[in-house]
C-alpha cells in the first residue's frame, strides 16, 4: 500500500484546547470550520466535547450537520455566515445558531425563524463580516429585544500584538457593546494570545487547536509519512523528475517516495521541501509531480519505508514558510487522499 500516511494526534488537539481555555477566564469554544480544518470535525469535535468545549463555530450551515451527529444536543453550534437563503431547514431541524452579519439575514432570520437564537456579528474594522456600526445603530433596539445568543467581532491582525489594528478593533468593540448584558466574544487563537482585555465572555481559537501558530506553545497535532516507492542511484549529470530541472552534481542516491501536490505539498515548494529519515534531512529534488517527489536519501544509512514530510520537530508551519503561506493554508490543503489515522495517547 503506497497512500501516504497522515496521522492526527487527538490527546495533543485536546491538550492545546486546554492550554488556551487556562489562558482566559471565558468561556472556550473550538472552531471547527472546513471540516476541522481538514482534520476531521466528527473526530475533532467528538474529543472537544469530551474535554468540555460547550460551543463550536463552523464556517456554513452545511457544515454543522456532521458536528451535531457528533456531539449530540447538549452543545451550541454557532454558524459565522449566518442565516443565508436555504439554510433555514438546516438551522431549524439542527437547533443551530446563526451568526447574523447583515440588517437582511436580520430580517430574514426573524421572519423565517423568530424563535431560533441567532448571534450577531459587528464590523468592527477588518470590513469581511458583520454589521457595521451605523448598521448596527438602526437594529440595535430590535436585535436587543429578541435578546441575541451572543455579539462578536473578529481582529484582523491579532497574530501581530504590536500592531496598532488591535486596540483600534478592541475600543470599537467596546464602544459598540459596553453597555450590553449578552455574552461578548472578540477573540480567536491570536487574540486570546493579546491578554486579558481581549477575552470578554468567550474565546474562539481554531489553529491554535490544531498545533498552529501563533499559538507557539501548541502541541503538535499532524504527522505525515510518505511511503517510498523505489530507490535508484543517480550518476554524475543525470536529471531527475519534470523538466529536468535537478541534475545530479555527483553520484546520489534518489527515492521516489508517494504524495504530491494533489496532497497539498505545493508544486512551487520544489527543493525548498525537505522529508526526514529520522533525523536526517532529506532535500526535494526536482519538480514535485501529482503524486510523487524525487527526494535525496543519500545521506540515510539504513534503508527507510517511508519518509515524513511534517512531524514533532517540523510542524506544519515549517512547511509554511518554505512555501510561502501559512500553517492554516498547509493544514486545509492536505486532501482526501491520505490514509488517516487517529491517535489518543
Ligand atoms: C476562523 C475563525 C476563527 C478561528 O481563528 P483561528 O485564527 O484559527 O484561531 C474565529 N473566529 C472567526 C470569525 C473565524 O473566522
Amino acid at each position: 500500500m503506497s497512500t501516504a500516511k497522515l496521522t492526527i494526534d487527538l490527546t495533543a488537539i485536546r491538550a492545546n484546547w486546554r492550554a488556551l481555555n487556562a489562558k482566559s477566564a471565558a468561556e472556550t469554544a473550538a472552531v471547527v470550520k472546513a471540516n476541522s480544518y481538514g482534520l476531521d470535525a466528527t473526530r475533532v469535535a467528538t474529543a472537544l466535547a469530551e474535554e468540555g468545549a460547550r460551543q463550536f463555530f463552523v464556517a456554513v450551515a452545511e457544515e454543522a450537520p456532521a458536528v451535531r451527529k457528533a456531539v449530540g444536543q447538549a452543545v451550541q453550534i454557532c454558524i459565522l455566515s449566518g442565516h443565508m437563503q436555504g439554510d433555514t431547514n438546516l438551522i431549524r431541524d439542527h437547533n443551530l445558531i446563526p451568526i447574523i452579519n447583515s440588517i437582511d439575514q436580520l430580517l430574514l432570520h426573524v421572519e423565517l425563524l423568530p424563535n431560533q437564537p441567532f448571534g450577531i456579528q459587528l464590523d468592527t474594522g477588518m470590513n469581511r463580516l458583520g454589521m457595521e456600526p451605523a448598521e448596527w445603530q438602526a437594529v440595535r433596539e430590535l436585535a436587543l429585544r429578541l435578546r441575541p445568543h451572543l455579539i462578536m467581532s473578529h481582529l484582523a491582525c491579532a497574530d501581530e500584538p504590536d500592531h496598532p489594528m488591535n486596540e483600534k478593533q478592541l475600543q470599537v468593540f467596546k464602544d459598540l457593546t459596553s453597555d450590553l448584558t449578552i455574552p461578548k466574544s472578540l477573540s480567536a487563537t491570536g487574540g486570546i494570545l493579546l491578554g486579558a482585555d481581549f477575552h470578554f465572555d468567550l474565546t474562539r481559537p481554531g489553529i491554535g487547536l490544531y498545533g498552529g501558530l501563533p499559538f507557539s506553545d501548541a502541541q503538535s497535532v499532524v504527522t505525515v509519512d510518505i511511503p517510498v516507492i523505489q530507490t535508484r542511484d543517480v550518476e554524475t549529470g543525470e536529471s531527475v523528475g519534470y523538466g529536468n530541472t535537478w541534475t545530479a552534481p555527483v553520484p546520489r542516491k534518489i527515492a521516489t517516495v508517494s504524495a504530491g501536490y494533489a496532497d497539498g505539498i505545493f508544486r512551487r515548494l520544489g527543493p525548498a521541501a525537505t522529508l526526514y529519515a529520522g533525523s536526517t534531512a532529506c532535500p526535494v529534488v526536482g519538480r514535485i509531480s501529482m503524486d510523487l517527489i524525487g527526494v535525496d536519501v543519500s545521506d540515510v544509512e539504513t534503508p527507510t519505508e517511508s519518509l515524513q514530510l511534517i512531524n514533532e520537530t517540523r510542524g506544519i508551519d515549517k512547511l509554511a514558510k518554505d512555501a510561502g503561506t501559512i500553517g492554516y493554508e498547509i493544514l486545509t490543503s492536505l486532501g482526501g487522499r491520505y490514509k488517516k489515522r487517529y491517535v489518543s495517547t
